[in-house]
This record gives structure tokens, C-alpha cells and sequence, in this order.
């Protein structure tokens, strides 16, 4: 059945509102999330250190930093997804700059691939550096094989930057500057990595946002994933017909994880928390948390967003697919 393909949605057109975020010195953040890391890690460090250069090993991003101009983008929502999809919903990362005016901008984050390309729903783990005249799409989407029922991880090319329905990206001028660095080793607590610094942040600053994003590296241990599958043909109306629905997978490291965090919601239907993983040996997802708490190594480096760009929120959120 022959199918047309949908235009890519201009963002420019979309409602678009922008909120300017909280942006504590890095050394305060470093005070406040320690206390909840040291309650869920065995062993923590936190420091403020110049950015290494995240296009080397193991990183492999499309720019070396996470400074200059830094903002968070919560794009689409889940209900563009369930119960039934909403293949309109197409957007391009290169119009992120038409909203912020950041040139040349670095965008990393999580979202849905661009099913008009993979040719199935797919994992993004986003990652593009893009000025004037040039691009580098370090990009990878993890699909699910429909015969095997394994997950395929692939590069997109460097002219696709598009992502359909949901995305969550932190974007910078992509420079080198000082950034955070939170190492954590086995955990002990019930928190996983991300849910602690997020909790914290939020228990500490309140109705005050924070926002943060980067890269984290899974050095060591294993993570659970999902992968979407292709759309679903049926409607998914539960949280039981989306676990069903959804691919879980444990997988191994070293990971790559690309997303942000934000500690408090001002009513924008925002994803509280959203990263995406991609290695070098075929693996990656959407992470939910680790499973192997005695091995798990967590490195991170994040930044402080400025401002949180909410592009195209639909009249009612869903929150199936809700805090991670
Ligand atoms: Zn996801």
C-alpha cells in the first residue's frame, strides 16, 4: 500500500513558548546533588572541569563542548504517539536555530527517529552540529528488526536531521567551556543516576526550573533499555499495553547517553527527564536505569540551560511514558 510521505513541520509555525530557566553557578548545583548521589553511589565525584573534547573517544559527539548559549528544546509529546500515531508529526532539528538564533548550534538529545527515512518508528540519540554551510550529523536511531525482534542501531546520513512526534534536546554553541562532572560507581540506593540528580535539583530549587544536559557515559556495568518497535496498529490506551508494546532490552557497555533533565514542571506538559544510548557495538536505546548496580560506572558531563524552548505541546498531554 503506497503511502505519501508528510511535509516536515516548519517550527517556526508552530506554538512555541519559551521559559526562561534558573541558572545556579555550577559549584552550587555540584553542593546540591552530592548529598543524593552519595545516598545512592558507593563512590561520587563532582567537580567543575574545562569540557573534555566529546568528539573523541568514547563520546563521539558532533562538536567538542556544551557551551555558548545554552537552552533545552521539549518538542511534540507522547500523545502524538498513543493511542494512535500522528504521522504529521515530523520536525527538523535545523530549525532550532530560527528559534533561538544559536549559530553555529550542537544539538544533542532523545527523541523519536525519522520514520520517513529509517522506514519504521525508531530510537534517536540525536547529535548535530550544524552552522551556515556546514553539518555534521553524528546521529544514530536503534530500530527493532521485525524478524528478529532485535535491536539495529544505524547512522543517519548527514543531510537527515529530521525527528517525527517527540523529541528532548539540550543545545549550545557547541564550544569547549567549564562544564559538570558527575562520576558515580555501584550503587546502593534505589535512585538510578539521573532520577538522583533530578530529585535533588528539584527538592532543592522547588518551583525554581533547572535545567540540565549533556552526555553521560555508561563506562561500565549495563542498563536497561527500550526500543520502540513500528508503530503500533491498535490503539495503546494502558500502561500494560504499552509495556507490551515496547522492546526491553539490558544492554552492555560503554554507552553514550544524550538528553537533559529539568527539576520542575511550570505546566508545560515537559518531560521531566528523557536520555537516549548509542555505542560503537550496536547497542543503545531509551535508558531507563541500570540493572547491574555492583558494576555500574556513570560519567557525566552536563551544562546549565538558560532558557526551555516548549514547541508544538498538544492540548492534553498523556502521561503514560511519564518521569524516565
Ligand atoms: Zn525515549
Amino acid at each position: 500500500m503506497a503511502e505519501s510521505l508528510p511535509e516536515t513541520l516548519n517550527m517556526k509555525d508552530l506554538p512555541t513558548k519559551q521559559v526562561k530557566l534558573s541558572v545556579p553557578p555550577l559549584n552550587e548545583i555540584n553542593e546540591v546533588i552530592l548529598p543524593e548521589l552519595l545516598k545512592n553511589f558507593e563512590s561520587v565525584s563532582v567537580d567543575v572541569v574545562q569540557c573534555p573534547d566529546l568528539t573523541q573517544p568514547p563520546f563521539y559527539l558532533a562538536s567538542e563542548g556544551l557551551s555558548g548559549d545554552e537552552n533545552i528544546f521539549d518538542i511534540g509529546s507522547p500523545s502524538y504517539l498513543l493511542p494512535l500515531v500522528n504521522r504529521n508529526k515530523v520536525y527538523d532539528i535545523k530549525d532550532f536555530k530560527q528559534i533561538t538564533g544559536t549559530d553555529p548550534i550542537f544539538a544533542v538529545g532523545a527523541g523519536a527517529g525519522p520514520w520517513p527515512h529509517v522506514g519504521v518508528n525508531s530510537e534517536l540519540a540525536g547529535n548535530v552540529h550544524m552552522a551556515c554551510s556546514y553539518v555534521k550529523n553524528s546521529s544514530r536511531v536503534v530500530k527493532i528488526n521485525s524478524e528478529t525482534k532485535s535491536y539495529e542501531l544505524e547512522q543517519l546520513p548527514a543531510n537527515e536531521t529530521r525527528f517525527a512526534l517527540l523529541a528532548n534536546f539540550y543545545t549550545s554553541n557547541g564550544v569547549r567551556g567549564e562544564v559538570l562532572r558527575i562520576v558515580c560507581e555501584k550503587r546502593k540506593g534505589l535512585l538510578d543516576f539521573v532520577t538522583s540528580i533530578r530529585l535533588a535539583l528539584s527538592t532543592f530549587y522547588g518551583n525554581q526550573i533547572v535545567g540540565l544536559g549533556g552526555v553521560i557515559l555508561i563506562e561500565n556495568g549495563k542498563i536497561k533499555v527500550h526500543v520502540m518497535p513500528d508503530f503500533s496498529k491498535v490503539p495503546i490506551n494502558s500502561e500494560e499495553d504499552l509495556n507490551k508494546w515496547l522492546n526491553f532490552f539490558e544492554v552492555p557497555s560503554p554507552l553514550v547517553c544524550l538528553g537533559y533533565l529539568v527539576s520542575h514542571d511550570p505546566g508545560l506538559d515537559l518531560r521531566p527527564q528523557h536520555f537516549h544510548s548509542f555505542s560503537e557495538h550496536g547497542a543503545g536505546g531509551h535508558y531507563h536505569y541500570d540493572t547491574d548496580p555492583t558494576t555500574i560506572k556513570y560519567t557525566a558531563y552536563l551544562n546549565v540551560a538558560r532558557h526551555i524552548y516548549r514547541v508544538d505541546q498538544p492540548a492534553e498531554g498523556v502521561v503514560l511514558f511519564g518521569k524516565d
